[in-house]
């Protein structure tokens, strides 16, 4: 009982840390007049206040440590109590803080290069509105030819299976060292500057939620700059590193290990080709930059989202060509839904009259804006969810059913895509009304045809 009692407890923290999942009053969204001129003390806390702010720095990087520890032990089981503790040695490697430095220090110079097109975000409180470089995608293949240079020198790219504990501290220190600047750093800014919700007065809240909303130094914008680069592409890496030591274990790398790598690979190229439409979520729009966003892009993101691939390294599975040939197609499917469901409600928003979505039935709202009631939002209300969710579990079927370990991802994100959801419809029903009752009754399935 009290083994499931921590493991609900963990499932609820992991739930409230993702980036997104909010509970904000609709008086303080960012287009909302009001808040246009507020510098709020007056917003209500979230994940739990000045407790969650407490608990949750502490609470989940211990998590990651401990997911890595058991996706690398025989037994790779969440229950096991005591759960297993790593020695120093196994924590701590000097080139591990090296290393991370330096990724992070070649991501800096190439999303300094004069590479990709410069996009304007959404007009800031004072009025102003902040350019971007759009050059995500070219840091993903410049970092590609980089280790295949590498590789082809004999790096010994397997090694980053023994650091990735190593790697994954120092990613947490690195999240409380970037935090404790953003936090000091803020006090030197003006009021119109400040996340309206992480201006409360309460050092610790305003830590954690993050205070400043795009801090920069100089143009170099340090919360668009960690959303997708060092560690949406550190994932890919570190998948790259666990391949290379299978590779050195059992002379190559095994048909699941390709699927896991091949899958997560394509998902994170998707993310940085569509780099541009980051600066239209609530991260970029409405978040200050504090520890919940730098420990989820820097330590959340690229040592538990591809935990598959450290598991295949000590569990390794026979996967049949006919079990693979069924994934691939559940991925395939997936990222189908999903890329063709965002990328129509994307188009549809920016220009409706697009002959790609011209002719697809919509409902008039009062706010002016339409909603889809075909197309793929006219099968269920967050087809995109679906999409993204029929990946997750394909990028863990390949590692079997003898374990729950891999399937961390896919329980984790349909527990926070449920709630997002939720959350998104709270927020469609305050802005359309009626309009939004209408769509539901038009499109009665959430995420899941017929099911929810
Ligand atoms: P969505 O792209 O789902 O956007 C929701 C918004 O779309 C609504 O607020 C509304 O905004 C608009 N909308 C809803 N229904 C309609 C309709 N019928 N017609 C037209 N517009 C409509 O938001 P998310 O940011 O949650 O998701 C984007 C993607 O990111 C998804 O694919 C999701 O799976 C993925 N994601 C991945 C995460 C990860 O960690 N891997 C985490 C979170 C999300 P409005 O009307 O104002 O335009």
């Amino acid at each position: 009982m009290c083994r499931l009692l921590d493991g609900w407890m963990s499932e609820l923290l992991l739930f409230y840390l993702q980036l997104h999942v909010t509970h904000r009053s609709p008086m303080m969204r960012p287009n909302n007049q009001a808040s246009k001129h507020r510098s709020s003390h007056d917003t209500e806390r979230e994940f739990g206040g000045t407790l969650g702010a407490l608990c949750i720095p502490i609470f989940l990087p211990l998590t990651v440590l401990f997911l890595i520890c058991m996706s690398r032990s025989p037994e790779a089981s969440v229950f096991q109590w005591p759960p297993l503790l790593p020695s120093s040695d196994e924590l701590w490697d000097p080139l591990a803080p090296l290393l991370l430095l330096g990724w992070i220090a070649l991501h800096a110079l190439l999303y300094l290069m004069p590479l990709g097109k410069v996009s304007e975000g959404l007009v800031l409180r004072d009025g102003t509105r902040l350019k971007y470089p759009i050059n995500g995608f070219h840091g993903l293949c410049v970092s590609g030819v980089l280790l295949m240079l590498f590789l082809g020198l004999g790096a010994p790219l397997g090694h980053l299976f023994e650091l990735l504990l190593p790697l994954a501290v120092s990613a947490v220190a690195m999240s409380f060292l970037l935090s404790v600047y953003l936090y000091i750093r803020s006090f030197w800014e003006p009021s119109h500057a400040l996340a309206l919700g992480g201006n409360t007065g309460n050092p610790l809240y305003d830590f954690f939620i993050g205070r400043e909303l795009n801090p920069r130094i100089g143009d170099f914008d340090l919360k668009y700059f960690c959303e997708l680069r060092p560690g949406l592409i550190g994932w890919v890496v570190i998948n790259l590193g666990m391949l290379m030591k299978e590779v050195e274990l059992r002379g190559s790398p095994s048909l699941a290990m390709l699927l896991v790598n091949s899958f997560q690979l394509l998902y994170v190229s998707d993310a940085l080709w569509n780099e541009e439409a980051v600066l239209t979520t609530m991260d970029i729009v409405h978040d200050g930059f504090g520890f919940m966003l730098v420990f989820g892009d820097l330590c959340w993101v690229p040592f538990t989202y591809g935990l598959q691939a450290a598991f295949l390294v000590v569990h390794p599975q026979t996967l049949s060509w006919f079990k693979a040939a069924v994934i691939i197609a559940l991925n395939g499917i997936g990222y189908y839904i999903f890329r063709k469901s965002n990328s129509q409600k994307n188009q549809f928003r920016r220009d409706p009259t697009h002959p790609s979505v011209a002719r697809l039935e919509t409902i008039a709202t009062a706010t002016g804006k339409r909603l889809l009631v075909s197309g793929w939002w006219g099968l269920v209300r967050h087809p995109n969810y679906l999409g993204d969710l029929l990946m997750a579990l394909a990028w863990s079927l390949p590692c079997g059913f003898s374990h729950l370990l891999p399937y961390f991802y896919v329980i984790y994100f349909t527990v926070l895509l449920i709630h997002r959801e939720d959350r998104d419809e709270r927020q469609c029903r305050t802005k359309y009304g009626l309009a939004w009752d209408t769509y539901c009754h038009r499109v009665p399935y959430r995420i899941f045809p017929y099911i929810y």
